[in-house]
């Protein structure tokens, strides 16, 4: 199917498309040519309350659901998304500019996310308590009942299906917020699956996040709040949960170090800091933004690292040979650059790129150069903040416990890996670091069933394993006494 937008989508509500009550629309448009692909509903307070009421209607016959026929219908979502894999692939290459093979792997992500929960919760069981003299109790789980959700722009789909699928595979109902400069794939994934879920029980509102994104968490009918973005947004999400005593999980920022002993296998160290860090143009919160080299190899890596960088062909997403796309937009452009002044004026050595990519079909969208700073100690800005851009800060260690200390000493505690043949020592640092998620001889590997959250300013509560159905449910403990 080739892709043509639509000029206006409206708010998905109730199983319908719907205006927004204001008649107000706001613009979507392509970061690798700047062209305005569409527009979409500016939902308000009013909307996102229409969005919850519908979701509440919903709630009763979509909790009573057996678990089976819930199962299979998680499944058909998934057989829809994976029939139309190219075609939401292009969506999200257009959208949010990442490349197609990048877009692909998110798209298949979804595919599996769906599969994994509807698999899991056909083997959910409850349990039995013993207390005594005939008395025992029945522990069951059920679910909360309508729950909001916010997501990013840098994983359009993938991140708002990596909370639609556990939702709404522990019988909630949903009002889900995309991104204001990325809400078409999930718009359209809705239009494709409309036939399959009941009318209610998923529910999107556009709109900024000021507005829209506050109305949602802070309405007095939702009984959770689940938001990925920036940790400053995600402070006020959490207070905002907090007033209104509903949980709230948090995914949020990262600063992630990827630690490189001297037997790492070279090639494929090199290959995965390469991808760590330029893959989505760095637009990750898992970005292996720290690469701690080891003093035994620092020079020789950071010097086959930065001619990797420099091959790097920057472009649009859409062509199969760009092997980075642009960021997001102007804004995140111009904080990725402030951040190459900040590293210079602290010292680091900027051994590659630095600037945006001008010239021709560069100047109507926001390509950055690949950018590498050697020679950057931890303390350092560059190290310490999160950039979200394709910006490695080479930092050099001698021994181990140096390393895990520096690693440790971030705000953030989102992923992490480290590069060692010795199966021993890569077990013991990836045990030391305080970090949700850490591989050992990989990066970015996030198949479902691998458990993703945060630690400190990373956030709390834990997605892609069956352990997020119990976010979305309650315990229900049932006491029974048939003593005489
Ligand atoms: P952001 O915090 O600006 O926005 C995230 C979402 O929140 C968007 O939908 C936005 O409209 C909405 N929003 C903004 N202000 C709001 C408010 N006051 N109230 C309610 N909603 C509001 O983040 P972003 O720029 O879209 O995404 C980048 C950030 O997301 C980075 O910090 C990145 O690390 C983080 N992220 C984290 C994960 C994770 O799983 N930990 C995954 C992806 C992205």
């Amino acid at each position: 199917m080739a892709v043509t937008f639509k000029e206006t989508y409206g708010l998905f509500i109730g199983g319908e498309f719907t205006p927004a009550l204001s008649g107000e629309t706001f613009d979507v448009f392509n970061p690798a040519t700047g062209e305005k692909l569409a527009a979409a509903a500016k939902a308000e307070a009013a909307d996102v309350d229409r969005a919850v009421k519908a979701a509440w209607s919903a709630f009763p016959q979509w909790a009573a659901m057996n678990v089976r026929d819930r199962s299979e219908l998680l499944w058909a979502i998934s057989d829809i998304v994976e029939e139309n894999l190219e075609y939401l692939t292009e969506i999200e290459t257009l959208n949010n500019g990442k490349l197609l093979r990048e877009a692909r792997c998110d798209i298949e992500d979804v595919v599996d996310q769906f599969r994994y929960f509807a698999s899991c919760i056909r083997s959910g069981e409850g349990s039995y308590v013993d207390q005594g003299d005939g008395n025992f109790n029945i522990l069951k789980r059920e679910p909360l009942g309508v729950v909001g959700q916010i997501v990013p722009w840098n994983y359009p789909l993938s991140m708002a299906c990596w909370k639609i699928a556990p939702a709404m595979a522990a019988g909630n109902c949903i009002v889900i917020k995309p991104a204001s400069s990325t809400p078409l794939s999930l718009l359209i994934f809705a239009e494709l699956v409309q036939s399959v879920i009941p009318a209610g029980v998923l529910n999107i509102v556009t709109g900024g996040g000021g507005s829209c994104g506050e109305a949602l968490a802070a309405h007095p009918d939702i009984r959770k709040i689940a938001f990925t973005g920036s940790t400053a947004v995600g402070a006020k999400i959490g207070a905002i949960a907090g007033g209104n005593i509903i949980p709230s999980t948090l995914e949020l920022g990262g600063k992630s170090a990827q630690i490189l002993f001297p037997d790492c296998q070279w090639d494929r160290a090199l290959d995965s800091v390469c991808e760590g860090i330029l893959s989505n143009a760095g637009q990750i919160c898992s970005a292996g933004s720290r690469a701690f080299i080891h003093a035994d190899i620092y020079d020789e890596f950071v010097q086959a690292l930065t001619e990797r960088f420099q091959a790097v062909k920057v472009g649009n997403g859409m062509d199969d040979e760009s092997e980075m796309g642009p960021v997001i937009d102007s804004h995140q452009l111009e904080v990725i650059l402030d951040y190459v002044t900040i590293g210079k004026a602290e010292g680091a050595r900027l051994a590659t790129g630095g600037n945006r990519k001008c010239g021709g079909d560069f100047d109507k969208g926001y390509f950055m150069e690949p950018t590498l700073f050697a020679d950057v100690t931890n303390q350092m800005r560059i190290a310490q903040e999160e950039i979200f851009g394709p910006v490695l800060a080479c930092i050099r260690f001698t021994d181990e416990k140096e390393v895990i200390d520096m690693a440790n000493d971030s705000p953030y505690g989102l992923a992490g890996s480290v590069w060692t043949q010795d199966i021993n020592r890569g077990i013991r640092v990836a045990g030391a670091i305080g970090a949700g998620l850490v591989w050992i001889n990989a990066f970015g590997l996030y198949p479902a069933g691998t458990s993703f959250g945060g630690y400190k300013k990373s956030g709390y509560g834990r997605e892609a394993h069956k352990t997020t159905l119990d976010s979305y449910s309650q315990m229900k403990s049932i006491f029974v006494a048939t003593a005489e």
